[in-house]
Formats: C-alpha cells, structure tokens, sequence
C-alpha cells in the first residue's frame, strides 16, 4: 500500500491508473476505523482494480464549538487496518494541503443539504460537498463508496455528481452495527458506559418503528410519536429530530406508502449520534 498526502501525487497515480485503463474504487473516511469503514473498503476492494481510501479530518465541516480537535485520531492503526483491507493508497493530506491560503471556492447542494442535520449544522454540508468534490478530482474513481450511516450526506453527494455530471457512480452501503444494534462510529468511543446504554434508544426506536410499520401503521406521525417517547424516556439522551422522509428528496412524508426512511439525530451527553433505517423501499437502491 501506498501512502501519499500531496494532491499532486495523488491526481499523478489516478491519472497513470486512467492511462492503463484500471478502475479505481474510492472510499473517502475521516478516520479512526471501525467494520462500518472496513465494509466499505472490501467492497470497493471487490469492485475495482485499485482501492483508494482517504484519510482527512475535514475542518471545513465542523462549526464552532465542535469537536474537530478532539475528533478521534489514530494514525498507525487506522494504516494497518486500511493495508489490511487491501487498500493500494492511503491518502491523507493536511488542511493546508487542501485549503491552501487563498482558498475560497465551495459547493453548496441547496434543497437536501437545509433541513435534518443540515439544520443543527449549518455550514456542515457545504464543507462535505467542497471536501468530497475536491477528492474526486483528485482521486478520480469510477466508483465512491459511501455508508448509508450518514443517510443525509450519502443523497447530498448523490445530487451533486448528479448535478454537476461527475462521471462516477455513488455507492451507499448498509449501516454497521454492534451486536446489540447501536451504529457504529467513530464518536461512539466519546460515550461513558451509562451514555452507551442510553444510545441504545436510538436503534431500537428505528426498529420498533419498522416493526410496527410492518404490522400495518402507516401513519408517520404515529410512528414519530413513539420513537420521541422512546429517545426522550432517556435520561442521558437529547432528541435533535426524528423524521419520516422521501429517500430521494427528503420531504417530509406523512403516509408512507412504497418508500420512506425514518432518520434522526440526538444528542447522548454532549456527543451527537446519528442513526436511520428504511421503513419502506430497497435500502441498496434507494433513489
Ligand atoms: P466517517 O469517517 O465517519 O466520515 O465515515 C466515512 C464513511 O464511512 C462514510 O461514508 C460513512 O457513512 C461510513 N460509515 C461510518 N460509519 C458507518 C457504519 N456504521 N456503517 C456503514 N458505514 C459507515
């Protein structure tokens, strides 16, 4: 595996992979591995002639006040673990590397980046879209993985290659979670043994809610009603929002008909998790 952390070299082996007409599958990270990123580089691993993975905290997307330096880091492993999955480059560049002094240029995918996390957030996925364009070009894959985790940022990317014509296929892989249903990542190891059980409330809400929409309740609302009562029960736990939305355009749905993924946000003591599931539809296809 190869390491590299200059632009330049990076779009240098993409371009000489394009020239000897090799594929090349990205899965773009900001780090501190766990199996929901290791699920995504064997795919592309399974995919592609060659596997890129980057590796950048990306400031950019982070808003005052929060945990950009305190961001889980852990270089060495996070290098074993990529070499592990069968990445050929690492590529980890610095900020100055990417936001160089008089940088100013940024993506902004209106109507999906506004509600949900992009209203706890703002800023947050002008900084993703800015970010994930920038590695594209450098990178130059056929095929960019992304987890379904972050359902928000995965329909966000989706628009803009849409948009602005990339010529590359988005991928949304299915959540990893621990045995006991809490999603993985990499702000799980910010939570005590108390706020860990607390999360739990999180998946087991999304489960309850597919169970019962299973069972015939079509109603969003209903089905709203119960996952508050179940996330704000927790003593540690802080609802953001919880809603039942269009896979596609994120609209609220009120009935839900063939397609609609419940997504929500909360906060668990200070650390911020998100989780989401589909209630109807393909989650592997679900535009
Ligand atoms: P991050 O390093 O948190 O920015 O995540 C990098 C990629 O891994 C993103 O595409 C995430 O959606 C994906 N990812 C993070 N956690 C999980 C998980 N538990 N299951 C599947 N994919 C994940």
């Amino acid at each position: 595996m190869e390491r590299l952390s200059s632009p330049h070299d990076m779009q240098q082996w993409a371009n000489d992979q394009r020239r000897s007409g090799r594929t090349v599958a990205f899965v773009p990270t900001m780090g501190f591995f766990h199996p929901g990123h290791l699920q995504l580089m064997e795919y592309g691993r399974s995919r592609a002639d060659r596997l890129v993975v980057s590796l950048f905290v990306n400031p950019l997307q982070f808003g005052p006040g929060e945990d950009f330096e305190r961001y889980p880091r852990d270089e060495e492993r996070d290098l074993a673990l990529a070499r592990g999955a069968g990445a050929d480059v690492l590529f980890s560049p610095s900020p100055e590397d990417l936001y160089p002094v008089h940088f100013q240029t940024h993506v902004t995918v209106e109507k999906v980046s506004r509600g949900l996390c992009g209203a706890s957030r703002p800023g947050h996925f002008r900084g993703v879209a800015t970010v994930v364009l920038k590695l594209f070009h450098l990178v130059q894959p056929h095929w960019a993985i992304f987890g379904l985790k972050d359902y928000q940022q995965y329909v966000v990317i989706r628009r803009m290659v849409e948009d602005l014509n990339l010529d590359l296929e988005v991928v949304g892989r299915p959540t990893v979670r621990e045995p006991d249903g809490l999603a993985m990542s990499s702000r799980n190891v910010y939570l005590s043994p108390e706020e860990r059980r607390s999360a739990l409330a999180l998946s087991a809400s999304l489960k309850a809610a597919r169970e019962r929409c299973r069972s015939g309740e079509r109603r969003a609302a209903v089905l709203l009603e119960d996952v508050v009562r179940r996330i704000s029960g927790e003593a540690r736990a802080r609802l953001d929002y919880a809603r039942i939305v269009d896979p596609e355009t994120l609209d609220d749905t009120d009935l839900i008909r063939d397609k609609a993924v419940l997504i929500l946000a909360a906060w668990v003591g200070k650390t911020r998790l998100i989780d989401n599931g589909f209630l109807e539809g393909n989650p592997d296809c679900p535009a």
